[in-house]
């Protein structure tokens, strides 16, 4: 068969049930995971190898021959080769003008070479019509069928027939193309695998930084001075009593970090008068994790209520019970019942609950299966209302807690407050900037400004 006749054959639209031969470079893990693939969805498969004998490990429906031979046998040749060994290609120029060449390489770095594997690829061989694709799947996946952590297969190329050769390729084979436009999209796809959690790192090292904050912070003020100004060995606090003040705490300023860059990115635009300015890159940035803030924060808030829990069954709490009863009935002596306790200590709780319940349900609305479900405005009333809510809920919970002790110069050791009184900072000056923005006079302005209405069309 003359070497362009393949070619047209395979960008003619595919009328018969009979996959085209596919050819796949490099016999190594990738190569042969793909091919047993391809061969399982009905595509005769044929290796283009430096050593081209079958062995156990080549799945024994394909055919292995050398690099020259297979490539004349397909229109479509899967690039399953490390991208410093591409230059064995030069040569080959000649038989795989036309050819679709599909990179499916991966590098250790992030922009480990100034340009992309396919770019490069595309530049070695000129006359071969480049497509980035399968480069987020893994060997073990496609051979272990878990594919479900990465159904998605994203596809970029210059030359559209033969991108959407190889998304019909990638829909035969049960997984999703996605069309991420020309070759230069090629870096950020090579990225993508590389990336480890990048919306995650801000909220697990901010969360991290105030835990080590406030771990010190509660040793030095509940450890610390009991052990210098009243010799008391409380270093067991470490275990319980020191985390059930720490997560509370973390939690409820995560949660106020999640609505703050809103409302300082509402008082930018009020400032600057128009939506079309970009925000600076840090608040871009805040405002693309709050979800992920929201989640380390309701995560520290289940830790919160573990811990509350078990609070009866502590030794500690057990003789403190015991030692106050026994001490009431040798001086024989009982405290009135007092009311204002009552309602304080039900209050605490009761806003504790519904703050904790809300936050459940406001981090079940940010799974993807059930905000799919709902539409736009139903998951900004959910997020917005809701959280807000929220927030309210658990700033009084914490309030209502302090009661009367705010004033209290027991409270204060070494002038420092109790730690759930600098938890209260943020959450308060967030509800406050948001109930000024909510006077009819501003949100009137921001309304008209998120509509695309401009003061200072200079910004
Ligand atoms: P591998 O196991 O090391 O196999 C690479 C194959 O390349 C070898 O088996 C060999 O095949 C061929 N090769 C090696 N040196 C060569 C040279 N100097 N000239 C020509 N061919 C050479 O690597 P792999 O894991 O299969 O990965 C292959 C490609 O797929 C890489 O670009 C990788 O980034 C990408 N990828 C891999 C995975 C994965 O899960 N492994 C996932 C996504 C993407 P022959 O002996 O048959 O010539």
């Amino acid at each position: 068969m003359n070497k362009n006749s393949s070619n047209i054959m395979a960008l003619a639209p595919n009328t018969s049930n009979k996959r085209e031969t596919v050819c796949i470079f490099g016999t190594g893990d990738f190569g042969r995971a793909l091919g047993q693939k391809m061969i399982q969805s009905g595509y005769p498969v044929v290796f283009g190898s430096r050593s081209p004998q079958t062995s156990n490990l080549i799945p024994k429906e394909a055919e292995v021959l050398s690099h020259t031979e297979a490539a004349q046998k397909a229109a479509i040749i899967i690039i399953a080769i490390q991208r410093q060994h591409y230059d064995f290609l030069t040569p080959l120029a000649e038989i795989l003008r036309g050819k679709v060449l599909v990179d499916v390489s991966n590098n250790l770095k992030i922009n480990q070479y100034p340009e992309s594997n396919a770019e490069y690829l595309a530049q070695l061989v000129p006359g071969a019509k480049a497509v980035k694709a399968f480069n987020t799947v893994s060997a073990w996946a496609l051979q272990s069928g878990t594919l479900d952590a990465s159904r998605q297969v994203f596809v970029c190329g210059d030359d559209m027939e033969a991108k959407q050769m190889v998304m019909d390729i990638v829909r035969a084979l049960g997984l999703t193309p996605l069309d991420q436009g020309s070759l230069l999209a090629a870096q950020e796809i090579e990225n993508y695998p590389l990336q480890l959690f990048p919306m995650w790192k801000f909220p697990i090292f901010l969360s991290l930084g105030l835990t080590a904050f406030f771990f010190f912070y509660c040793l030095i003020r509940d450890v610390i001075y009991s052990y210098v100004y009243e010799n008391k060995d409380y270093s067991f606090f470490i275990a319980i009593s020191i985390p059930n003040r720490i997560c509370p705490v973390v939690a409820l300023i995560l949660l106020a970090l999640v609505y703050l860059p809103g409302v300082l990115a509402a008082i930018i635009q009020l400032y600057r008068g128009t939506k079309y300015s970009r925000f600076p890159d840090w608040l871009d940035k805040w405002m693309l994790c709050r979800k992920q803030l929201g989640l380390v924060a309701l995560a520290f808030a289940f830790l919160h209520v573990f811990y509350t829990l078990i609070i009866p069954i502590r030794y500690y709490v057990r003789w403190r019970t015991e030692d106050g009863i026994i001490s009431k009935a040798l001086s024989n002596k009982t405290d009135p019942f007092n009311n204002t306790n009552g309602w304080l200590s039900d209050s605490y709780l009761a806003l504790g609950i519904l703050g904790f319940f809300f936050f459940v349900l406001l981090g079940i609305t940010s799974l993807p299966s059930v905000s799919n479900s709902v539409n736009w405005r139903e998951f900004r009333f959910v997020q917005s209302k809701l959280g807000y809510l929220t927030l309210i809920l658990c700033t009084a919970h914490t309030l209502v807690y302090g009661g009367n002790r705010f004033l209290s110069p027991s409270s204060y050791r070494w002038y420092l407050p109790n730690a759930y009184m600098l938890s209260l900072i943020i959450p308060c000056i967030v509800l406050i900037l948001k109930f000024v923005l909510i006077f009819p006079c501003l949100d009137r302005q921001l309304t008209q400004i998120r509509q695309g209405w401009e003061r200072n069309p200079q910004y």
